[in-house]
């Protein structure tokens, strides 16, 4: 990614076919199209990429099973498609897990789930008509790889505590596997925003969009304001599109009808993270149930236990939601009821909250959740909201909004992401590590980067200090820093320890002082021209940050 300067050097002031608007993973899909078919493109996110919701998801590349209840078998299909390109597209980052739907003690199988099961698989498949036996001798005889999910099948007791040891003091009786997938969502945002700018899209973060512009009732630019500088910068654009998410409703052209804009309510969903120790998912995921017919789940996630999500009106402050506390609570009871645990606040290593957008029209009866539906408004200024959808979807998402801008215009410039790689992988056993760094951290790194995972381990061959772990006993090292200051836009330390990498929620107690987040100050510091005292200050204000985040909830339990 280019540096903030010269991002910035390379937007202001300039006129571009399209200028986008946030970079969580809807804007960074836009982005990826619309350059992909020839539009010069400029991304602008207020503060960091995947600030907003692209890093509070419950990390799934899914069809959703749970949507299936509903007959939404549109989205259901769709996202499934989704999910196997994306396996294909970016197989170090969109992984399959299994998925455990277990029967416990005296249960049985619940039937009706089977036949959601059969439908799932179905809906799994590729192409109408193309047979599993015809998919299965594709993938053995193509070397440039291909993943389907096996249909899914029921499973003995003795393999489900093969794959899920947390489960044996609940007695197992079997289990139905099915197959979903998992990444790291903010890393998909930057793996994306990596290949839009490849082919010629320019990306700044910390560039607030405080106005749209327009000319003769057309929207014609936008004006940002540089976090660094506080600097009032406008930009010209034949286009624009507003891909903010939950602050949709918030950006307007000078020229707008009310009843252009979609207005939103947001919806909460509570996530925590467990050691793995007290939670042990071992290789597969569980459908969990929790009461009144809903659903949660706990997943394997980066070493640690993921466990989420809940659904409810939220009305606090959307830049930072808080974990409720009640939500909390209502997950940790669900999950000690099934897997027969005691497990409490101050056993959490990290939670984390997103929100959803809800439509709201005014009347409440009339209110459409639209957090799993993509919506494409047109104002009569010619900008385009893009919202709702899924982290799963964006690509659907995206090709929607750029063939809307292509019709308009009449381009011939058919979309080619289906077939655009994000990053380039590369194996574990590829990375040559330095001493000192483990194989758990050479895999962690290839997943996260692929190839690019490369920088990292030079600057760790290069320097013993940056091949240390920012957290001792977990694998991320310092030079990934490094890396994130250098090539990734990476501001402050919040924005390595919540995004880059995401030690912020996976080992919070590790992380309440100023102290812990020194060495990532420091190498931030030396990347980016920082004063002894600002590295100092920036350190600080660390425990600041991750208070408004409330990702330690076992804080208060160990001050008290
Ligand atoms: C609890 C929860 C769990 C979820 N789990 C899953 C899941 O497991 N799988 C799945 O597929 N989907 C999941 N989703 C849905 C998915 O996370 C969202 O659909 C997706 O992340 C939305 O991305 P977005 O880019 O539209 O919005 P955001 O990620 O919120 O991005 C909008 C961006 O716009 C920026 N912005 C706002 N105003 C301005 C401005 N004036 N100027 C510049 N930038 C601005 C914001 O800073 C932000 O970065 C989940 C959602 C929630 C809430």
């Amino acid at each position: 990614m280019l540096s903030r300067a010269d991002a910035l050097e390379a937007i202001a002031g300039q006129r571009f076919d399209l200028v986008v608007i946030g970079g969580g993973i809807t804007g960074a899909g836009v982005a990826l199209d619309a350059a992909s078919r020839g539009y010069s493109v400029a991304l602008l996110e207020r503060g960091d990429y995947a600030v907003g919701t692209s890093s509070r998801s419950s990390k799934m590349v899914h069809g959703g099973l749970r949507y299936l209840q509903n007959f939404d078998l549109g989205l259901v299909r769709e996202a499934l498609l989704e999910r196997q390109l994306m396996v294909q597209l970016a197989p170090h980052l969109v992984y399959p897990t299994p998925f455990l739907v277990p029967s416990l003690g005296e249960d049985r199988r619940d039937r009706k789930l089977g036949i959601g099961l059969n439908m799932y698989d179905v809906m799994a498949t590729t192409r109408v008509g193309r047979s599993r036996r015809e998919m299965r001798s594709s993938k053995e005889g193509d070397e440039d790889f291909y993943w389907s999910p096996d249909r899914h099948r029921t499973i003995d007791r003795e393999e489900v505590l093969e794959l899920v040891p947390a489960l044996a003091p609940r007695d197992p009786h079997d289990a139905y596997l099915f197959y979903d997938c998992q990444t790291d969502d903010v890393r998909l945002v930057l793996t994306i925003l990596g290949e839009a700018e490849r082919f010629g899209a320019v990306t700044l973060n910390g560039a607030d969009v405080v106005e749209v512009t327009g000319a003769d009732g057309r929207a014609d630019g936008v004006v940002f304001v540089e976090a660094e500088s506080g600097e009032r910068v406008a930009v010209g654009a034949e286009n624009v599109v507003n891909a903010t998410g939950v602050w949709a409703d918030r950006i307007r052209p000078e020229v707008v009808e009310e009843e252009d804009v979609p207005r939103i309510a947001p919806s909460r969903g509570t996530h925590l993270l467990l050691d793995e120790a007290d939670l042990p998912m071992g290789r597969a995921a569980c459908i969990v149930p929790a009461g009144e017919g809903r659903m949660i789940f706990s997943l394997p996630w980066y070493g640690r236990t993921l466990v989420g999500t809940t659904d409810n009106d939220f009305e606090g402050d959307i830049a930072h939601p808080h974990p409720g506390e009640a939500d909390l609570e209502y997950l940790l009871d669900a999950v000690n009821e099934f897997f027969g645990t005691s497990l409490t606040d101050s056993d959490l290593v990290g939670a984390f909250a997103g929100v959803r957008p809800l439509i709201s029209s005014g009347d409440p009866r009339k209110s459409v959740d639209i957090s799993r539906k993509a919506e494409l408004y047109e104002t009569s200024s010619g900008m385009l909201t893009i919202t709702g959808g899924k982290l799963t979807t964006w690509r659907r998402m995206a090709k929607q909004t750029v063939d809307r801008l292509v019709e308009r215009e009449g381009r011939n410039a058919p979309c080619h992401t289906a077939e655009i790689p994000l990053g380039m992988e590369a194996r574990p056993e590829d990375l040559e590590a330095p001493e000192g760094v483990g194989e758990e951290a050479v895999a962690q790194l290839a997943f996260r980067y692929g190839h690019a995972a490369r920088n990292v381990l030079r600057l760790a061959r290069e320097d013993a200090k940056l091949a240390r772990p920012i957290v001792p006993g977990r694998p991320d090292l310092l030079a990934e820093a490094v890396v994130a200051a250098r090539h990734e836009q990476a501001r402050s330390v919040a924005d390595v320890l919540l995004r880059r990498t995401r030690l912020g929620i996976l080992a919070a107690p590790q992380l309440r002082d100023a102290a812990a987040a020194r060495p990532v100050a420091e190498a931030l510091g030396a990347e980016l021209g920082w004063s002894r005292r600002q590295v100092k200050q920036e350190a600080e204000a660390w425990p600041a940050a991750a208070a408004a985040e409330g990702i330690d909830p076992a804080r208060a339990g160990a001050a008290g």
